[in-house]
């Protein structure tokens, strides 16, 4: 169905329960479009909604509603007058918090990865968007709008668009980043304090997979890989490994990064950027992931061997068909 900005207020509003939801392994974008949005929801309704992620990452559990996200989606026999699903586009990546969904009376989808799949019953999808974050912003009255929730949605401004830089920034994107910036939020506390800053441990498995990284296909694709004995010699979380694979993709003469981290033997999780040719959410789909088409990501089986194999192949195609 298509989404009426009126009638999804009016749900809002008429709704005794609310629960909001985010992709697993949540980053920026999804943590601070589910808080900015419940915040916005408290400040102006009254009601409070339940935040359901996977975990919250710790970098962003200052933002407000931060101490009231619950984790680890216990089990609720109630169903949610209204549930909405934020910066994600299809049932296997909202997790656990499907259970809620599937009871809930109203369902609500507001996201901008390209391999959105509308697949709640309102779905508000725009891929041009550099952030789900930026796509909430327009759904709000900005004289409502408190540091709270300016907060929440320009941090997820600044993940989605690695600090204004990837080239899904616009002009629109500056301008409600600008607007937010009018509500007291402090750009430096957010993109120092939730970007850049680095621990210890992640400045040295950065430094590892670069070291250890491999180019191929004629320097146009770089990859690294961190395998499990790594990842429990450094007790590494997934958030540790965040931000590596920008730093790959900036290598020059590099069209595609890839950074592969294995979860389980044989299993991997897989990041993909590029630079300006090569769409990769393409690929990712075709492996049963998704994502934008400079960022995207899957998991997949095999040997460590196998999954580059089976990518560069992909990508290759897609170098080949250009030239
Ligand atoms: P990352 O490499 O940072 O994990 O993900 C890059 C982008 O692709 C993010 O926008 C993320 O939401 C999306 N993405 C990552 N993994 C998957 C996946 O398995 N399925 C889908 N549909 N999207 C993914
Ligand atoms: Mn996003």
């Amino acid at each position: 169905m298509a989404f009426e900005k009126q009638t999804f207020w009016d749900d809002v509003s008429n709704a005794g329960s609310i629960g909001i939801a985010g992709h697993i392994r949540p980053d920026g974008d999804c943590v601070g479009s589910a808080l900015g949005l419940a915040s916005y929801i408290r400040d102006n309704f009254g009601k409070e909604p339940t935040v359901y992620l996977e975990e919250l990452p710790k970098a962003f559990d200052f933002l407000t509603g931060g101490d009231k996200v619950v984790t680890g989606y216990p089990y609720r026999e109630e169903p949610f007058d209204l549930f909405i699903s934020v910066d994600c586009g299809d049932d296997g990546r909202l997790g656990k918090a499907m259970e809620y969904v599937k009871k809930a009376k109203k369902t609500y989808c507001i996201d901008h990865h390209a391999t959105s799949n509308g697949f709640l019953e309102n779905n508000l999808v725009k891929p041009e968007a550099a952030a789900t974050a930026q796509i909430i912003y327009t759904l709000l009255d900005d004289s409502k709008v408190t540091l709270g929730t300016a907060e929440a949605l320009y941090l997820g401004i600044v993940h989605d668009t690695g600090v204004f830089k990837h080239s899904c920034t616009t002009r629109e994107t500056m301008e409600i980043a600008g607007a937010l910036l009018d509500h007291g939020v402090s750009s430096s506390r957010i993109i120092d304090g939730t970007f850049f800053e680095k621990t210890y441990l992640q400045n040295q498995i950065l430094g590892r997979c670069l070291m250890e990284s491999i180019l191929c296909l004629d320097g146009r694709v770089i990859f690294s890989s961190i395998d499990r004995k790594t990842i429990n010699l450094y007790g590494l979380a997934p958030a540790d490994t965040e931000g590596i694979i920008d730093q790959l993709r900036v290598t020059k003469g590099v069209e595609v990064a890839i950074l592969i981290r294995e979860l389980t033997p044989r299993s991997w999780r897989v990041s993909m950027r590029s630079c300006e040719i090569v769409d990769v959410s393409k690929i990712c789909a075709m492996f049963g992931g998704g994502g934008h088409v400079r960022a995207a990501g899957a998991t997949m089986s095999g040997s460590r061997r196998d999954v580059i194999n089976n990518l560069t192949a992909e990508i290759e195609k897609q170098l080949i068909n250009r030239e």
